[in-house]
């Protein structure tokens, strides 16, 4: 904490993990050898970078850019790119502080690392977008590569501004090198699924979570926080699967529709038109708008914020838990804050943390390196196969470490010391680095 002033959000992911680890060091002191754990805290490398940018009327703008390359333990740098005006160094590095464990429990070989920058994309057009784009991917362009830190999109960061920024990779570097970033259009490079991928492996992770008790999302009343890419996928698989998503939201407020979430209505107010949430409910005629207030106090048996960190915190908890709430995931980073997750412990409601639940997404991205390392493209159902095989064996995990530490259902445990163990086990063998 003394080493890393003014960084809340770190130390609350850095504590968050290391309080799960007292069982494990009991049983594995020589994890507290070598410094092993100082080291695990520092990242291996932090850019911050200026990026200037010319604006529609000859403005000329300037925003900081980050990326902080934390872990290449496991493989490759790996982890999104995040443009909102809340960036700043802490947000980074607790966004790749989680990565590395999430990369870790997906099984694959990606080390961890996440960037972005304080820019803000509301209200800019898409000639902006791309000039900001281009000058970020200026500088970016130098640090990255496909076996040293792979990029791809977060908050604000979607295929658009990957085209314009792997456009500008390429103009500068004169290769179509697509594997050094994800994300990409299926036309150039990208992965089917991987749009789809992090909602998509939410509702997978959750339908693991319910068949611990043969159940099932069938029937299940269902909120899920934001309307992004996450959001957007995890409702369509929860209703592909049978349950009713009763609400969204955005960051001007949210809407309930009792009938459920008209998906094709939803994903053009927020893919095609870029709207704001309240234009779903002005079409809709079961629907109704509601700004301010939380849509936590939405009862359901399912929720899964999916919008952005410490969204919800304790008094949003205890309201979903009233509202009789049986299951929560995590399809944001960290949104729940401690005191909401230990409200749901206490309360016995099954807490499927982020750095399991939402990990499908870098999986896919994964595939897609896989993909463009082999000249290869897959389809659709054999690539979202194997996202929903990736999705059980991390729950798989999950479960089985918790239920080793002799606290089953624990999957915050489960989660942390299994992405811990493996991160750690590397570094033991890779001597002090
Ligand atoms: P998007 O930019 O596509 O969507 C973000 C959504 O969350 C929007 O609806 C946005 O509303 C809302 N939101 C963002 N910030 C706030 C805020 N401060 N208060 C209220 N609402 C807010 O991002 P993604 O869907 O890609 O990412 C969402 C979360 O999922 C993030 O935590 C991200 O790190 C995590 N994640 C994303 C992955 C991916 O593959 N995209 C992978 C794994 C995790 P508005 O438009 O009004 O700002």
């Amino acid at each position: 904490i003394r080493r890393n002033p003014g960084e809340p959000e770190f130390q609350q992911a850095v504590e968050s993990l290391f309080t799960s680890l007292a069982v494990v060091v009991k049983r594995h002191p020589e994890y507290t050898e070598n410094a092993l754990i100082d080291r695990m805290c520092e990242p291996e490398r932090q850019i911050i970078f200026r990026v200037p940018w010319v604006d529609d009327t000859g403005k000329v703008h300037v925003n900081r850019g980050y990326r902080v390359q934390y872990s290449s333990v496991l493989g490759p740098y790996k982890g999104g790119l995040r443009f909102h005006p809340s960036v700043n160094v802490g947000i980074i590095k607790f966004l790749g502080f989680e990565q590395i464990f999430k990369n870790a429990l997906t099984g694959l070989p990606i080390g961890g690392a996440k960037g972005g920058a304080d820019f803000d994309p509301k209200g800019r057009s898409a000639n902006e977008m791309m000039r900001f784009c281009q000058s970020f991917m200026t500088e970016l362009q130098r640090h990255i590569g496909e076996h040293t830190d792979v990029p791809a999109g977060d908050i604000g960061v979607g295929q658009r501004e990957i085209g314009f920024l792997f456009g500008q990779y390429m103009r500068l570097r004169n290769a179509h090198e697509s594997g050094v970033i994800t994300g990409k259009g299926t036309a150039w490079g990208g992965s089917l699924v991987r749009k789809e991928a992090t909602g998509f492996g939410v509702a997978y992770f959750v339908a693991n979570m319910l068949a611990e008790d043969n159940d099932s999302l069938d029937g299940k009343r269902v909120t899920v926080s934001g309307s992004g890419n996450v959001a957007i996928y995890a409702i369509q698989k929860v209703q592909e699967q049978g349950g009713t998503v009763v609400a969204c939201s955005d960051s001007s407020g949210f809407v309930v529709d009792e009938k459920g979430i008209e998906l094709d209505l939803l994903k053009d107010v927020k893919e095609r038109r870029r709207g704001r949430i309240h234009l779903y409910a002005d079409e809709r005629d079961s629907a109704r708008f509601i700004s301010g207030g939380s849509i936590w106090d939405v009862p359901c048996d399912v929720a899964l914020p999916c919008a952005t960190q410490n969204e919800l915190d304790e008094s949003a908890a205890k309201s979903l838990i009233r509202g009789g709430v049986r299951i929560v995931a995590e399809g944001a980073n960290m949104p729940v804050t401690p005191k909401g997750v230990a409200a749901f412990r206490d309360a016995d409601v099954r807490f499927g943390p982020g750095k399991a639940a939402n990990a499908g997404g870098v999986a896919t991205s994964a595939l897609e390196m896989q993909q463009n390392a082999s000249r290869d493209s897959w389809h659709f159902d054999y690539t979202d196969r194997r996202l929903e095989q990736i999705m059980s064996d991390i729950f798989g995990r999950c479960r089985d470490t918790a239920a080793e530490y002799g606290t089953p259902h624990d999957y915050v445990l489960g989660a942390n010391i299994a992405g811990f163990t493996k991160v750690a086990d590397s570094m033991c063998a890779l001597g002090v680095v």
